[in-house]
């Protein structure tokens, strides 16, 4: 059975991604720092007849990192499929901005995806197989975003962190790739605080072409296909999954 691990798996995307990823017939670790909501997954994943474990993993600690990778490996031996999902979308208007701010976002939403990476890369180098999946988004890859600057900045830098590492692990049979998800209901949009809010999610409903925003389980299969043998030959890539948004004239 391959084994999946994935963080911020408790809710949105990744959470959507856990439960295909059990329909497909993953061992799923489900990774979190929200651990009720952790736990609903692993009971959906099994109820539906998966296989899934929960862990406490926050991405901005390398010690809970590496942890939580070694007792998987012993478990199991090597990780064959990594999903850096976890990630924050802050609202800071410039004059707000501080270096604590910033360094903040970076370190949830590029380095703990490097965090997580990390540890894992020797047993599926020793495997010689294995794909990683990393979050940005199109606000990393098309759109600035105002007040959140670092975000956009931090979603671009998942495009370098994803080419950088498709080059120095495509000869040990490792395949990375991002997606840039466009909007998609999650807590995350849905923050009045933060992001659009729900006016503002349906507001850009009607001019994303398919007419709609997007659901988590939209990403969630294009997830699965990256992992799985039919994208063999497809590294170092970010892949917009978007209904459109980006190519669409309004
Ligand atoms: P979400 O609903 O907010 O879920 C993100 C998950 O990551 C939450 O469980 C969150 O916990 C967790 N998390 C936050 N900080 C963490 C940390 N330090 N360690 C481990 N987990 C942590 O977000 P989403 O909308 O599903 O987004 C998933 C990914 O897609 C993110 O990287 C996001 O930036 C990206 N994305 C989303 C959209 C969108 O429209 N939704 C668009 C483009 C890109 P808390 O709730 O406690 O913070």
């Amino acid at each position: 059975m391959k084994t999946v691990l994935i963080t911020g798996a408790g809710i949105g995307i990744g959470r959507a991604s856990a439960l295909a990823f059990g329909q497909a017939g993953y061992r799923v670790i489900v990774t979190d720092i929200l651990a009720d909501e952790g736990a609903a997954a692993v009971k959906e994943i099994a109820d539906a007849g998966g296989t899934a474990e929960f862990y406490h993993l926050d991405v901005t600690s390398t010690d809970n990192a590496n942890q939580v990778v070694a007792k998987i490996e012993t478990a199991y031996g090597a990780i064959d499929t990594i999903v850096c999902n976890a990630g924050i979308a802050h609202k800071v208007p410039l004059e707000d901005m501080t270096d604590e701010k910033w360094d903040f976002t970076f370190d949830v939403d590029l380095k703990g995806m490097f965090r997580v990476i990390r540890p894992a890369l020797a047993q599926m180098k020793k495997a010689n197989t294995g794909s990683i999946i990393c979050l940005s988004s199109c606000m990393g890859v098309m759109y600035g975003w105002d007040e959140h600057v670092h975000y956009s900045a931090a979603k671009a830098g998942v495009v370098g962190l994803v080419r950088g590492l498709a080059n120095e692990l495509a000869r040990d049979g490792i395949k990375v790739n991002g997606v840039a998800p466009g909007y998609i209901r999650t807590a995350q949009l849905l923050s009045e605080k933060h992001s659009l809010g729900e006016e503002g999610a349906q507001k850009a409903g009607a001019f994303i072409p398919m007419g709609r925003i997007g659901q988590p389980d939209d990403i969630a299969d294009v997830i699965v296909f990256l992992a799985s043998e039919k994208a063999r030959y497809l590294t170092g890539q970010v892949i917009s999954v978007d209904g459109g948004l980006g190519v669409g004239r309004y």
